[in-house]
């Protein structure tokens, strides 16, 4: 499709004309979905018996999104079951031609599925985009992986002329996703495109608030040619995945989401043995700013960090540690650049911050707020923000900057995915390094620094699996797939192999050790 614009991360800038002009015409599309009713579906049926909820537009509250079926312990149980008899739902060739087609049916629906996404989480044009042709990016990635490596197949070292091994790596069986509202499509379709090309069958339950936007990528799959029973949608909350992860006859599971909640799948979902679980469970993403740092970049590259999808990334940049001689200068161009953020609905095409998710969210910004009062200073934002200067009535909230609080605040320990971040002095770049291992969390981080040896320090003790020196097009933010492999360590993930890295569909894999003797 000649008009149809290629999207990588490069190309996702505010002067692209072509893409405001295919998501436009998208918003156009996607306004028609509105109001819609998304029923489970299990091997291809739709039920339409479960309790209904309702999603509506953070952006705009009294605009409804779709209503959904919440599935019931029976629905998982029957897609469960029903999938067991999809494992290794088609041969290797015909699994790969089908989900580069999937990969390529979402690229070509870019522009609609954006501007649903855009009225579902709240999120701008350009990350939404981002966040669909990383789908698609994501699901091409896995397949080329498996196929470079042919299956993941490898012939062993012979002991006799008669006796032959070959290693040869197999699905796990049936694959459960729970995926998170952040990034409603990518993070439902690189674990479903790992597990799927691997040869597993797959059950999805996404997060309340994102259930359209999975609903519109399980369409992408299915018309492509996924079978019914390979891939089955759940929608509900809290009860359905936990129907799910509880499922004995789940062999494998994908989670993304909360510390606190992915801690709780990892300890449950073992069962009368252990089972694969990957778990992504968010951050406390530092960036290190030095004496001899580009002041410029640093300020471009964490307001980018702290404010893209208004702080609601897991790799979202909230805790600041730089040098006492640039504190100020560098606390000045970060208030400056974030008082040309355009706050507002994000559809509007120069709106960067858009709402939070829900008035949970909000609620948590204004008790950091009042918090930061108390033991700092807000030295930009800092507001709830009502309807008006364009904006509906919605979950608006001004991007916030605070100084002066003590490092061993809450402020700088709690995950509290909302745009706000904390920023301290320190004398050394032993002390903030120091300080930016101080928590459970690893996912990434960054540095700004013009000193080799530091930069050389940094990469060899930070503790964070997705690590950025001097960028700013996001100090902490903005990994794509095949470019940036994107897990956490510690608190932050559990399997030390990350998405859209080279060794991620492995990990939806088991190894087969294949002695024949001729
Ligand atoms: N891959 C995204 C990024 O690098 C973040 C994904 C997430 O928040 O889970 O910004």
């Amino acid at each position: 499709d000649a008009e149809r614009p290629r999207v990588t991360y490069a190309t996702l800038t505010a002067d692209n004309e072509a893409l405001h002009t295919h998501y436009e015409r998208g918003a156009d599309t996607a306004r028609s979905w509105l109001g819609r009713v998304i029923p489970v579906d299990v091997g291809g049926e739709s039920r339409s018996t479960g309790e209904l909820f309702t999603v509506t537009s953070p952006a705009d509250t009294s605009l409804v999104l779709c209503q959904g079926h919440t599935a019931t312990a029976r629905d998982v149980d029957d897609a469960v079951r029903a999938a067991a008899t999809a494992v290794s739902w088609a041969p290797r060739a015909e699994r790969l031609r089908v989900l580069r087609a999937a990969a390529d049916l979402i690229s070509e629906r870019s522009g609609e599925l954006a501007a649903l996404m855009t009225m579902e989480v709240g999120k701008n044009r350009l990350e939404a985009l981002g966040d669909v042709e990383e789908s698609a990016d994501l699901i091409r990635y896995y397949c080329d992986r498996f196929e470079e490596h042919d299956g993941f197949t490898a012939d062993m070292a012979r002991l006799s002329e008669r006796e032959h091994t070959r290693s040869v790596l197999r699905p796990h069986g049936v694959w459960g996703v729970i995926s998170p509202f952040n990034f409603p499509s990518a993070l439902a379709a690189g674990p479903l495109g790992a597990a799927l090309v691997a040869g597993n069958s797959t059950v999805l339950k996404p997060s309340t608030q994102g259930t359209f936007s999975a609903a519109k990528l399980v369409e992408c799959l299915r018309e492509a040619g996924v079978p019914a029973n390979a891939l089955h949608l759940l929608p509900g909350g809290d009860d359905t995945g936990k129907a799910l992860v509880a499922h004995p006859g789940v062999d494998g599971l994908t989670f993304t989401g909360s510390h606190a909640a992915g801690m709780e799948v990892y300890r449950s979902f073992a069962g009368a043995y252990p089972k694969p679980v990957v778990c992504e469970m968010g951050g406390k993403n530092p960036a290190i700013v030095t004496a001899d740092a580009d002041l410029d970049v640093a300020a471009t590259g964490i307001a980018r960090s702290a404010f893209g999808f208004s702080g609601q990334k897991c790799s979202a940049c909230s805790r600041v540690y730089v040098h006492r001689d640039v504190h100020d200068e560098l606390v000045a161009k970060l208030v400056a650049k974030t008082a040309e953020l355009v706050v507002g609905d994000p559809l509007e095409r120069p709106v960067f911050v858009g709402p939070v998710v829900d008035a949970d969210a909000v609620a948590r910004f204004s008790d950091a707020v009042a918090h930061a009062r108390e033991v700092g200073q807000v030295v930009a934002g800092g507001e709830v923000l009502g309807a008006g200067d364009g904006r509906a009535d919605g979950h608006y909230v001004a991007p916030t900057i605070v100084t002066g609080v003590p490092v061993d605040d809450r402020l700088f320990r709690d995950e509290l995915f909302v745009p706000l971040m904390a920023i301290a002095p320190v004398d050394s770049l032993d002390e903030a390094l120091a300080l930016a291992n101080d928590t459970d969390f690893g996912l990434t981080a960054g540095l700004f620094s013009g000193d080799d040896a530091d930069v050389e320090r940094f990469l060899d003790e930070i503790e964070a699996g997705v690590v950025y020196v001097n960028r700013a097009a996001g100090a902490t933010t903005g990994a794509w797939p095949g470019v940036q492999p994107f897990g956490g360590w510690k608190g932050s993930g559990s399997t030390g192999k990350a998405g859209g890295g080279p060794h991620y569909v492995q990990l939806y894999l088991r190894e087969q050790s294949r002695t024949v003797v001729a």
